[in-house]
């Protein structure tokens, strides 16, 4: 839920690679309503809200095994460079429009474009983000399967949430401060349980 000026932006979102294709398809127009629903209930929203036409679109969250090709570097959502678990998409956009600018300046000082010249780019996008989705893209998949308590046990722990939300946009965070990560997630499940 974006808050805006004068209205207010709210979505909802499910992630492919975390749908079984044996369950029934879900209508997101449905879902959308029905979170809506909560919200008036929860008295998180007016029970009287004005409604605009509804927008939809997609995201790539699996990334182009090939980001060059001779003439070509795919940046953004072009080379499938949004963030598996959340969908953020901007910031890597424009690092990933970074790095191919680099790449571009020195393949045009050496008036070499073909895809070896271009290849440095990729290399660059993998070495800082390409470890971090391959993880979270696997993690992604557990997305709406019983996933609610973890989210709950995180969530009552602001360090953790203040580790995990500096790791996710920092090249290869989620990698560096895994061991941050892991050992007081596990202290919370534990801490959680003792105390039920
Ligand atoms: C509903 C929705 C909500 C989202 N919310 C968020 C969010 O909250 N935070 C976040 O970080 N990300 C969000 N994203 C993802 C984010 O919008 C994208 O990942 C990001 O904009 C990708 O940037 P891009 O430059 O790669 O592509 P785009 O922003 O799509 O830019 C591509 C541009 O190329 C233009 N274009 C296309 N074809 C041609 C052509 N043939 N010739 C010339 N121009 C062309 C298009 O018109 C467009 O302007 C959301 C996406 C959707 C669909």
């Amino acid at each position: 839920m974006f808050p805006k000026k004068e209205h207010l932006n709210i979505g909802v979102v499910e992630f492919r690679q975390a749908v079984k294709p044996s369950n029934e398809k879900k209508n997101l127009q449905t879902n959308f309503m029905y979170y809506l629903q909560t919200l008036k209930q929860q008295k998180l929203l007016p029970t009287r809200l004005p409604k605009i036409a509804t927008q939809g679109g997609a995201f790539p969250t699996c990334q182009m095994k090939r980001l060059t090709a001779d003439r070509i570097m795919l940046c953004g959502d072009a080379g499938g460079l949004t963030n598996p678990m959340a969908g953020e998409g901007i910031f890597y956009a424009m690092c990933s429009g970074e790095m191919a600018a680099y790449t571009a300046i020195k393949a045009l000082e050496n008036q070499s474009t073909d895809k070896q010249s271009l290849r440095h780019y990729q290399r660059r996008w993998n070495q800082e983000f390409h470890g971090d989705f391959s993880m979270m893209h696997r993690l992604s998949k557990r997305w709406g399967r019983n996933i609610d308590h973890f989210i709950e046990v995180a969530c009552k722990d602001k360090k953790l949430i203040d580790v995990i939300c500096e790791a996710i946009p920092k090249p290869g965070g989620i990698q560096q401060d895994k061991w941050r990560i892991l050992p007081r997630f596990v202290f919370d499940l534990c801490k959680n349980r003792i105390l039920q």
